[in-house]
C-alpha cells in the first residue's frame, strides 16, 4: 500500500480537483490512502472565523464561515450530479454542528476554538474529493481521521498519542483500505480522548501522511506539489532554483531546520524509523521524476540556499561576569523550553551568549524579561539569516557578497551569516 498527501493547492480549483482522480487511477499499485489538505487558502479564511467567533462577533464569524461553505458548495456544484445529494448530508453533518458553536459565546481558550472551527476545512475538502471520485464511478471510502488520529490537549500543536492510533490504525483505518482501494481522509487533524478536535499546527498534513505511511507499513510516500520537485532555493527569491533529484532523511530534516518551507519537519522522523521513501513530485507534471527521499546520501548537491527574514539577534552577557557555559547557560536553556522557543542559532563566548530568532515580538520580550536575572540583555532586530548548505567558495561571494555581516557561523556542510538588509 502507499500514501498520497494532497496539499491545498493541488485541490484549489476543479480542473485540479479532477487532475488529483487521474492521478491517483494512473496509479496501479493498491491500495491507496489519499491524505489532503484543505481547499486553496480555507485554512486562512477558517483562522478569521475563529478569531471573530473568539472576539464575540459572532455574526461576522457566521458570515465568513458561510463564504466557506459557499466555495465548497459552488465546486459541488459543477462537479456532482448522481453524487450531489449524498455530498450535501455528509457535508450538513458537519457544518450544522460548527455552526451551532458559532452561536454561542466563547468559554474557552482561542487555541480550543481555534481547532475545532479549522479542522473544518479538511473535513470539506476530503468529503468533496470523495464524492468527485464516487461520481467518476470509483469506489472511493471515506474516514473521518478523528476517530483514528488521537493526540494530546495541546490544541494548534498537538503531539500524537502513538499507542492509541497505532491500535485505531489496525482495526478501523486497515479494514477500510482493504475494502475500497482508494480511501480518501484529512490531513493536519486529529482528536483528543474526549473527541475534542486537534491540529498538529500549519501545514501538517505532510505529518499526517508519514504518521501513517509508518503505521501501514506503506511502500511509500507520495507528496504531490506544485513544484517540479524539492529546489535548492525558493524560485520566487532566487530564479536559477533548481531540483534536487535525490535527498537523503537527514537532508531534509536540516533544510527544514534551517528554514526551507519544504516539507512540514516533523514528517521525516516516521518515515525515517519506517524507513519508508518519500516521493516529492508535481501535480502540474507527473511525468517528471520528482525528488526521492531515502536513507541514501547522495553524492553530491548543490549548494541549497535558505534566506529568513524578520530575525532577531538577542546578546546576554552574563551580569556577574561568570562564565555562560557552566551553569546560566542550562538557565538559559530552561527559559527557552519554558516559552517554547528554538533558536535558529547560537554563538557563545565566555561571559556572552549570542542566538538568534525568529520575530515574535510577545516572546522575545518575555525571554528578554525572564533573562534579565542573570543576563544583560541587548535586542537588534530587523535582521536576515542566509544559510548556506554545501557551500562552495563561489556561492559564499555571490551570496555575502559585500554586505557587512553582523554573524558568521560556519561548519564543514553550513555557513550561515547574520545581516541588515
Ligand atoms: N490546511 C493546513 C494548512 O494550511 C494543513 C496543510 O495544508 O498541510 O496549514
Ligand atoms: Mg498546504
Amino acid at each position: 500500500m502507499q500514501v498520497f498527501k494532497f496539499g491545498g493547492a493541488s485541490i484549489n480549483s476543479l480542473e485540479r480537483i479532477k487532475n488529483v482522480v487521474d492521478i491517483t487511477t494512473a496509479e496501479p499499485e493498491r491500495p491507496i490512502l489519499l491524505v489532503v489538505s484543505a481547499m486553496g487558502k480555507t485554512t486562512n479564511a477558517l483562522e478569521k472565523v475563529a478569531g471573530a467567533f473568539y472576539e464575540g462577533r459572532n455574526e461576522d464569524a457566521l458570515l465568513l464561515f458561510d463564504q466557506v461553505k459557499q466555495q465548497h458548495l459552488n465546486s459541488a456544484k459543477y462537479l456532482l450530479v448522481k453524487e450531489h445529494h449524498a455530498f450535501i448530508a455528509a457535508f450538513s453533518a458537519i457544518s450544522t454542528e460548527a455552526e451551532w458553536m458559532l452561536h454561542d459565546k466563547a468559554v474557552q481558550p482561542y487555541d480550543y476554538y481555534y481547532d475545532q472551527v479549522v479542522c473544518l476545512g479538511e473535513l470539506f475538502s476530503s468529503i468533496l474529493l470523495t464524492h468527485v471520485f464516487r461520481e467518476m464511478g470509483l469506489n472511493a471510502g471515506w474516514i473521518d481521521i478523528r476517530d483514528v488520529l488521537k493526540t494530546d490537549d495541546n490544541f494548534r500543536d498537538a503531539a500524537i498519542l502513538w499507542e492509541q492510533t497505532a491500535l485505531l490504525t489496525q482495526s478501523v483505518l486497515k479494514p477500510l483500505l482493504h475494502q475500497n482501494n482508494i480511501v480518501i481522509t484529512q490531513g493536519f487533524i486529529g482528536s483528543t480522548d474526549e473527541n475534542e478536535s486537534t491540529t498538529l499546527g500549519r501545514e501538517g498534513s505532510d505529518y499526517t501522511a508519514a504518521i501513517f505511511a509508518s503505521l501501514l507499513g506503506a511502500e511509500k510516500v507520495t507528496i504531490w506539489k506544485d513544484v517540479d520537485a524539492v529546489l535548492n532555493a525558493d524560485p520566487r527569491l532566487f530564479p536559477e532554483a533548481a531540483p534536487l533529484p535525490f535527498l537523503s532523511y537527514d537532508e531534509v530534516v536540516e533544510m527544514a531546520y534551517y528554514g526551507a518551507q519544504v516539507i512540514h519537519p516533523k514528517t521525516m522522523k516516521p518515515l525515517y524509523n519506517a524507513k519508508i521513501p518519500l516521493q516529492v513530485k508535481s501535480f502540474i507534471n507527473p511525468a517528471l521524476p520528482g525528488t526521492l527521499i531515502n536513507a541514501k546520501k547522495p553524492a553530491s548537491i548543490p549548494p541549497v540556499l535558505i534566506k529568513k527574514d524578520r530575525q532577531v539577534l538577542m546578546t546576554f552577557h552574563t551580569k556577574d561576569f561568570s562564565f555562560v557555559g557552566e551553569k546560566p547557560i542550562g538557565q538559559w536553556y530552561a527559559i527557552l523550553e519554558q516559552l517554547h522557543m528554538r533558536p535558529n542559532l547560537i554563538q557563545n563566548g565566555a561571559v556572552q551568549l549570542m542566538a538568534v530568532f525568529d520575530e515574535h515580538s510577545e516572546k522575545i520580550g518575555q525571554l528578554a524579561a525572564a533573562a534579565e536575572i542573570i543576563f544583560d540583555v541587548t535586542v537588534q532586530p530587523n535582521l536576515t539569516l542566509f544559510t548556506i548548505r554545501h557551500y562552495t567558495p563561489e556561492a559564499i561571494d555571490m551570496h555575502k557578497a559585500n554586505r557587512p555581516t553582523i554573524l558568521v557561523q560556519q561548519t564543514p556542510d553550513t555557513v550561515q551569516f547574520l545581516y541588515r538588509e
